[in-house]
């Protein structure tokens, strides 16, 4: 699709295989989910994951200065909900992934899951099979987005 349309892609992909995995204790979330995309052949998946984390940063991405603002949480949490996606990006399997963490008394805060100390983890990835989605620098909104592969 192209500009003017109300969708920018579509990409039509078939549900491939579907893995159920525990990550390691201590170990990084956002890069061990990408390794295991990488480990398992997944290109295109969606990636959901329930558990806790020791530490965390969560990312506010500010719409007029195009950068991140960083929110520190440096003390433990449940991750009350992970959903994400895989991606190609720079030749190798991208995890992107949003994060709602709860603190000891309920408390939540969420947004962009830049980085996370596993306490424990267990993650739900789904390949999605077909042409891979593919990230580029998007000049309008400074984001590395899904674009046209052709
Ligand atoms: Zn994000």
């Amino acid at each position: 699709m192209r500009k003017g349309s109300v969708l920018s892609l579509v990409q039509e992909l078939r549900s491939g295989r579907r893995f159920l995995c525990s990550l390691d204790h201590n170990s990084e979330i956002v890069a061990s989910i990408a390794a295991l995309a990488k480990a398992l052949g997944v290109e295109t998946g969606a990636v959901s994951a329930i558990g806790a984390l020791q530490r965390a940063e969560i990312g506010y991405y500010d719409q007029v200065s195009h950068e991140y603002k960083t929110i520190e949480i440096d003390h433990p949490v449940e991750i009350a909900s992970l959903a994400g996606n895989v991606s190609i990006r720079d030749a190798v399997p991208f995890l992107h992934a949003h994060a709602t963490l709860a603190d000891s008394e309920g408390n939540l805060l969420g947004g962009h899951l830049q980085s996370g100390t596993v306490f424990a983890a267990e993650v739900y990835l789904r390949e999605l099979v077909g042409r891979p989605l593919v990230r580029r620098h998007d000049p309008t909104t400074d984001l590395y987005l899904w674009s046209e592969t052709d």
